[in-house]
């Protein structure tokens, strides 16, 4: 660890208790970021997934840089939820219950938002994230568990994407609405507000009624209220193709339980007539709006005509996604890393082959120590390991390696490998579920071919052992629907390549046996996907990874270099918050 550059996670700054006081927040303005889901730290469950640990990234990169930030989530004190798997591989869910007292500071103030007729007080957790370099940002967990509160008002809070629509529609009540009234209760000095998916996006309502326009100075035809101040004030980022990803709510249950917070044509304007499009509210009350890479700006283009979507691509967080091996190395030839990141450009000519290897080894080593511990199953340092684990649904096609068994087995037959695989399904998802089902059976049918574990429960810290431990990321989505995916970042800062789809990020990083290797072409019907997968790692990534000991030794440290020296420099979330700061935030 660079001394120079990185002070310890400890809040010197803090007064004595070691509490960290809200003025030391509240004095200059900040950008306020609205997100249902966050991955503060891996004992916190208050994520599903990718859209968690990006806000989590995001936080992170923003406390490095010293960007005044303060982030706004729900406290989700029941989680997500833990993940057993069953004797037949069924997904078994467990309450992932956390204690805020444990790792937040509770704060004084409370409001109350009107929900279903009643008030409903919302108070707030104060989370400090400590930076890697010195900076910390607040962060607000918002709680409805308070005494004041009818019982079911308690617990809107509670479940992560749990219960129906009318639960989801008042806890995006509580996020949107409430996190606006409590920013201003505690004295935060808001200057922009960045909503992290449509789910907020009932804060611009709020913002409008501080512009609503005296009676006389209405013009005929035109809406009651200063429509581009608030639009001046924020910036939407859209993060899914997918059309069950934007949130809608029927006018009945809206006029039920958020009642009249603007006039009716006022909101159907805003938000669609037919049912309130929370995605199409945040694009109207937003100057800039984004995707989470460039082809998914085009998709979002045609999918929202009349919006210019722009396009800043996500990036990972370099410090906590890169293995202790791999910061050891940055830190000693490239010491500047943490906090530029660009400097990784450099690796591929700056760090001996000896030292990636070994590096890799190291961290390989790490992942099958874990393997071993949590499956009982022992993987072998000397052969190549598959790893793929995110959410599990049906478009991430988790079973496509496993489409054709035999043709697998005569692939391992000639050259070895193993498989590593992780994730949860929503417990609505019931084709994510089966899916889970599904693999635990092939990998039943290659047992003594292939061996194939399935590490229950993924969340950060497995990730972050999967990501630098084995030896090929894989990412098989059905295009067009993966936005981004950002673990085959996280794989590159440790060297990992990627043999993915072009779909999302990798449309963006993959250089073709540079940086890792393409799965058919981004023009093809997906129904050959599965024979170009095994077409390529036959013919082309197992053959370099075993050529190592034979005909080209430097061949596959060369594909680990490329993987570091050109996504790791760029996929980065310093890189992208910097993009924020300069063209979403500053306009
Ligand atoms: C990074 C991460 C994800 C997202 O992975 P994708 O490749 O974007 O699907 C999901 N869950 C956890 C725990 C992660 O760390």
């Amino acid at each position: 660890m660079n001394e120079l550059n990185r002070q310890d996670a400890t809040n010197e700054a803090s007064p004595p208790g070691g509490l960290p006081l809200l003025d030391d927040f509240t004095h200059e303005p900040r950008v306020a970021y609205f997100t249902m889901e966050i991955a503060l730290r891996n004992e916190i469950p208050t994520y599903s997934g990718g859209l968690g640990v990006l806000a989590g990234d995001t936080v992170r990169s923003a406390a490095d840089l010293v960007l005044p930030l303060v982030a706004v989530s729900l406290v989700s004190r029941a989680g997500y939820f833990c993940q057993a798997i069953d004797a037949q591989g069924r997904q078994v869910e467990q309450a992932a219950t956390w204690e805020p007292h444990d790792w937040a500071q509770p704060l004084d103030a409370k409001i109350a938002v009107s929900i279903e007729g009643r008030a409903v007080w919302i108070g707030a957790w104060l989370y400090v994230l400590d930076g890697y370099l010195g900076g910390r940002q607040p962060v607000l967990l918002l709680d409805t568990d308070l005494d004041e509160n009818h019982a079911d008002d308690r617990e809107i809070t509670h479940y992560l994407y749990g219960g129906d629509d009318t639960y989801r529609l008042k806890q995006e009540i509580v996020l949107g609405i409430g996190g606006v009234r409590l920013l201003q209760a505690l004295g935060f000095k808001i200057r922009h507000h960045h909503m992290n998916e449509g789910h907020s996006a009932l804060l611009g309502l709020e913002l409008l009624r501080r512009y609503e326009y005296p009676p006389e100075d209405l013009r005929p035809g035109e809406l009651p209220y200063d429509v581009p101040r608030v639009r001046e004030q924020c910036n939407f980022t859209t993060h899914t193709p997918v059309e069950a990803g934007h949130d809608r709510f029927a006018y009945p249950l809206v006029q039920r339980v958020l009642g009249t917070i603007v006039d009716a044509a006022t909101l159907k304007h805003l938000a669609g007539e037919d049912s309130l499009n929370m995605t199409r509210l945040a694009l109207n009350l937003s100057e800039y709006v984004n995707g989470v890479a460039k082809r998914h700006a085009e998709i979002s283009n045609t999918m929202f005509p009349g919006y210019r979507v722009h396009a800043v691509t996500n990036g990972v967080h370099p410090f906590i996604w890169t293995s202790e091996p791999f910061r050891t190395l940055y830190d000693r030839y490239l010491p500047s890393w943490c906090h530029e990141p660009e400097q990784l450009v450099r690796a591929d000519c700056c760090i001996p082959d000896a030292a990636f290897r070994e590096a890799h080894a190291q961290a390989k080593r790490t992942l099958i120590e874990r393997v071993r511990a949590r499956s009982g199953v022992s993987l072998d340092p000397q052969t190549a390991i598959l790893g793929f684990a995110r959410r599990m649904t049906a478009y991430k096609r988790p079973d496509l390696l496993f489409s054709d068994l035999e043709r697998l087995k005569a692939i391992a037959r000639q050259r070895p490998f193993q498989v590593v695989l992780a994730g949860k399904a929503h417990p609505r998802d019931d084709g994510g579920k089966r899916l889970i089902e599904e693999l635990h059976a092939r990998a039943r049918a290659l047992e003594g071919s292939v061996p194939v574990v399935y590490l229950p429960d993924y969340d950060m810290e497995i990730a972050q052992a999967l990501v630098a431990g084995v030896d090929v990321w894989l990412n098989t989505p059905l295009r067009p629907f993966e936005a981004s995916g950002t673990s085959g970042m996280k794989a590159a800062f440790n060297g990992v390549p990627s043999l993915s789809v072009l779909d999302g990020w990798w449309i963006e990083g993959c250089i073709e046996g540079v940086t890792g290797w393409a799965i058919g072409h981004a023009a093809d019907a997906d129904d050959g996907d599965a024979r170009a997968l095994y077409d390529k790692l036959e013919q082309v990534v197992l053959p370099l990874y075993y050529a190592e000991k034979q005909d080209d030794p430097a061949g596959w440290v060369r594909v680990m270099k490329g993987a570091i020296s050109k996504n790791a420099s760029y996929f980065n979330s310093h890189r992208m918050m910097r993009r924020y700061a300069a063209e979403a935030y500053i306009r």
